[in-house]
C-alpha cells in the first residue's frame, strides 16, 4: 500500500484554483542532460518514414501533389498580430506563426503524429506479409495486394476531435476498416467528414474517457484490430518530433538562425502532451539551449503543469488539483498528462502558462483580424506566450536567469498554430462572436 498522494507547492495550488492565468517556470529545466542519441532514433525513423511516404500520399490524395506529398506547414511572419497586441519588433523580437492549421488533409497538428502511426502500422503489416521491404518506398502500400490485406484489418481510435479525424481519414484512405469512437457531444461536422471518407463513427454516451475505454475494449477483442493510444504511443510522439527539422530550416530561410545571441522561444498548446512534447524533444535535439519551449494549457486543464510541479513521483490529475477540466478548447481538455511524455519534459521544458477560455476567443479573433487566418480555439492558446515572457515578473526572471533580458530584441518567438483547417466557417464566426462578447 502506498498512501502517499501527490501534491503541489501551497502557493501554486491556490493560484491554480483561483483560475487566474499564470506563468509557471519549471524548476527542473536544464538539470539533466538531454536524452542520449538512442532516444533520438525514433525521430530519425519517423522523418525517414515521412520521406519514403511522399509518393504514397500523392497517390492517395491527389491534392497533395502540389506539396510533393510532404506533411508540412509554413512559418508565417506575424508582424501584424504582433503590432495588434502592442509588441514592438525593435524592442520585443520577431514573431512567427507555425501554421499547422494548414497541414494537408487533416488541418491540424494531429496530421503529424496520426499519419505517422497509421503509416508505420500499415508498413509493418505489409512487411510481415511480404508485400514491402524495410526501408523501401511506401508507394508499395497503395498496390491492390496491400489494399486487400488492409481491408481485413481495423485501425481504431478514441477521440472527440482532431486525432480521430487524422487517424480515421488516413486509415480509410489506405483501405483499412477505420473506426473512430467518439462521445455523443462530438461535433457533427467531424462525424460527417469521417463518414464521407468511409470511416465508421461509433458514438458513446458519457464522456471522452468512456469513449476511449469502450473503443479500446472493442479493439482488443479483435486480433486484427489495432488501437491508437494517445496517452502512450511512441509512434505518435516521434511523428510530432519530426516537425523540428523543417522548422529549423525555415528559421534559417527567414534569416533568423538560432544561436546563443539569437535564441528561439516556442509556444505550444498542450493537451495530453504528445504533440508539444514530441516537438520539444525534436527541437532540443537540434538546437539545445538555444531553444526555449513553453506549453500553453487552459486554466481548468493544466495537466502537464500539475504533473511536473507535483514532482512526478505518481500521476496527478487536474481533478486532484481541485480543477474541473471544463474548457471549450476541446483539443486541450485533458485531465492527466501522458505518462510517456511528462518524464521526458522534466528537464527539457522551460515552463507552462495558462489561458482562460475568454482569452482564447479574443486571440482567435485577433489572429483573424490581424492576419486573416482562421484557427480553432485550442490553436489560439500559444498566442499569449510572448506577452508572458516579456511582460510578466516570472517571464522577466526567466530572461534574466538566462542572460537574455538585454537581448530581448534578438528573440525569435514561434507561436504554434495547431489546428482549424477543417473548421466550418460558421463555427469560426460563432467563436469570433464569443470574442466580441468578452468586450
Ligand atoms: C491535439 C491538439 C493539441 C495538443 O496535442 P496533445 O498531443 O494532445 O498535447 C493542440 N492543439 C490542437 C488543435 C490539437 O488538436
Amino acid at each position: 500500500m502506498n498512501d502517499y498522494s501527490p501534491s503541489l507547492p501551497d502557493g501554486l495550488a491556490s493560484q491554480l484554483r483561483s483560475r487566474q492565468p499564470l506563468l509557471w517556470l519549471n524548476p527542473s529545466y536544464g538539470t539533466a542532460l538531454p536524452p542520449s542519441a538512442a532516444g533520438y532514433e525514433g525521430i530519425l525513423a519517423a522523418a525517414d518514414r515521412f520521406a519514403r511516404g511522399r509518393r504514397l500520399l500523392c497517390a492517395l490524395f491527389p491534392q497533395m501533389s502540389a506539396c510533393g506529398g510532404t506533411i508540412e506547414s509554413e512559418l508565417l511572419p506575424a508582424a501584424a498580430l504582433q503590432r495588434a497586441l502592442g509588441a514592438d519588433p525593435t524592442r520585443d523580437g520577431v514573431w512567427f506563426l507555425k501554421a499547422d492549421h494548414q497541414l494537408p488533409i487533416a488541418g491540424s497538428i494531429k496530421a503529424r503524429g496520426g499519419f505517422h502511426e497509421v503509416l508505420a502500422h500499415a508498413e509493418a503489416l505489409a512487411i510481415q506479409h511480404g508485400l514491402a521491404l524495410p526501408g523501401g518506398d511506401l508507394i508499395e502500400l497503395a498496390k491492390p495486394q496491400a489494399r486487400a490485406l488492409y481491408s481485413r484489418h481495423t485501425i481504431a481510435v478514441g477521440s472527440t476531435g482532431n486525432l480521430g479525424l487524422s487517424i480515421g481519414i488516413m486509415a480509410a484512405a489506405l483501405g483499412f476498416a477505420a473506426v473512430v469512437h467518439m462521445s455523443v457531444d462530438a461535433k457533427d461536422w467531424k462525424k460527417s467528414i469521417l463518414r464521407e471518407r468511409g470511416a465508421r463513427v461509433v458514438e458513446h454516451g458519457g464522456d471522452y474517457a468512456a469513449a476511449v475505454a469502450a473503443g479500446r475494449a472493442e479493439s482488443d477483442a479483435d486480433p486484427l484490430s489495432y488501437f491508437v493510444d494517445d496517452e502512450s504511443s511512441t509512434l505518435l510522439f516521434y511523428g510530432y518530433a519530426a516537425a523540428a527539422q523543417r522548422l529549423v530550416e525555415q528559421l534559417h530561410e527567414h534569416k533568423r538562425p538560432p544561436s546563443a545571441d539569437h535564441p528561439v522561444f516556442v509556444y505550444l498548446p498542450c493537451g495530453v502532451g504528445g504533440a508539444p512534447g514530441g516537438i520539444t524533444l525534436g527541437l532540443k535535439r537540434l538546437l539545445g539551449e538555444h531553444v526555449h519551449c513553453f506549453f500553453a494549457e487552459p486554466v481548468a486543464s493544466p495537466c502537464m503543469l500539475v504533473q511536473l510541479a507535483s514532482g512526478e513521483s505518481s500521476p496527478m490529475s487536474v481533478y486532484d488539483a481541485g480543477l474541473d477540466n471544463k474548457t471549450d478548447a476541446d483539443g486541450l481538455a485533458v485531465p492527466l498528462a501522458s505518462p510517456l511524455v511528462s518524464p521526458i519534459m522534466h528537464s527539457l521544458l522551460s515552463g507552462v502558462f495558462t489561458v482562460s477560455d475568454d482569452a482564447l476567443y479574443v486571440n482567435l479573433n485577433g489572429v483573424w483580424k490581424a492576419e486573416g487566418i482562421e484557427i480553432e480555439p485550442s490553436a489560439a492558446a500559444g498566442i499569449a506566450g510572448p506577452g508572458w515572457l516579456l511582460e510578466s515578473e516570472a517571464g522577466r526572471s526567466y530572461l534574466t536567469k538566462h542572460g537574455l533580458l538585454d537581448r530581448r530584441a534578438n528573440i525569435t518567438h514561434v507561436i504554434w498554430s495547431t489546428g482549424g483547417g477543417l473548421l466550418p466557417a460558421s463555427d469560426h464566426a460563432r467563436f469570433r462572436a464569443m470574442a466580441t462578447q468578452q468586450g
